[in-house]
């Protein structure tokens, strides 16, 4: 099986020290390519730099709604640079409903700016909409979007908002942390989501699957939690199989098919068709 991890961050500095390693379980495990989410302009040259030390590790670039902090002038000419450098994604980009204190006008200006460097570059937008998928929704409704859509990582919204969300040209990705207990309404959400749009995620190192499904573990991080690790990709694909009821090596071909779609500028050789 050929297996894709459609949202990560592999520069994550938690990451960093088993880098190699998590590579290489990665591959072995049949990962193919992961998308690798840079979250502040600081990150940026590090995920350049790993898309171009694993051929497996496709770029993309962003600033993500809880690191407003870390942009400095002239951010938006330094994006367009690496977009136009690399073959290459925006993201990971948003609007966030969960932590406080976020400056919401900031946040939608920067949000709104990045979707349009997306459409102006025409490059497929990867969007975190943590608690806040109604505001999203009327953000990008009307926005002008990329050709090639975009994906809502992690999509937790509601199910009546699914069919909504695919007409602008949504990808809807699966995180190993739904197969967590009490989490049986994210599956319920999941099976009404058309199979054409459906991807799966680690978001490493974040949202660590329920222990007992991890294929590899990694040491704790400095402050007792646990890391998650791209590795960890295909024990997501059996758990998401499961809950769709459908054979596994069916999910892995469709979720091929919706991930070479959704995501097929950030590979060198179709970048420039
Ligand atoms: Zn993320």
């Amino acid at each position: 099986m050929r297996l894709y991890d459609a949202h990560n961050h592999l520069q994550d500095e938690r990451l960093a020290p088993f880098v190699v390693e998590v590579v290489a379980d990665a591959t072995t495990s049949g990962l193919v390519a992961m998308v690798v989410n840079g979250a502040c302009p600081q990150d940026w040259e590090e995920v350049l730099a790993l898309s171009r030390r694993f051929p497996c590790c496709l770029p993309s670039f962003g600033v993500h709604p809880w690191y407003l902090d870390s942009i400095t002038p002239g951010w938006q000419d330094e994006l367009v640079r690496l977009l136009r450098a690399a073959p290459s994604g925006v993201g990971e980009v948003g609007v966030d409903g969960y932590r406080e204190g976020i400056d919401q006008a900031l946040e939608e200006r920067v949000f709104l700016d990045q979707v349009s460097i997306a459409t102006q570059e025409d490059r497929p937008l990867s969007i975190h909409g943590l608690r806040a998928w109604g505001r999203l929704y009327s953000l990008l409704k009307s926005s002008k979007l990329p050709s090639s859509g975009f994906l809502l990582h992690s999509y937790g919204g509601p199910k009546e908002m699914v069919s909504q969300f695919a007409d602008l040209g949504a990808f809807f990705s699966f995180p190993g942390y739904f197969l967590g207990a009490g989490r049986e309404n994210k599956l319920e959400v999941f099976r009404s989501i058309p199979h054409d749009r459906i991807l799966v995620e680690t978001d490493a190192p974040d949202q660590p699957l329920p222990a007992q499904l991890e294929r590899v573990s990694l040491p704790l991080a400095g402050d007792g939690k646990r890391i998650n690790s791209p590795a960890n990709v295909a024990a997501v694909y059996a758990g998401l199989a499961s809950a769709l009821r459908v054979p596994i090596d069916q999910l892995a071909k469709q979720v091929e098919r919706n991930f070479l779609a959704l995501f097929r500028k950030l590979f060198p050789e179709t970048a420039a068709a």
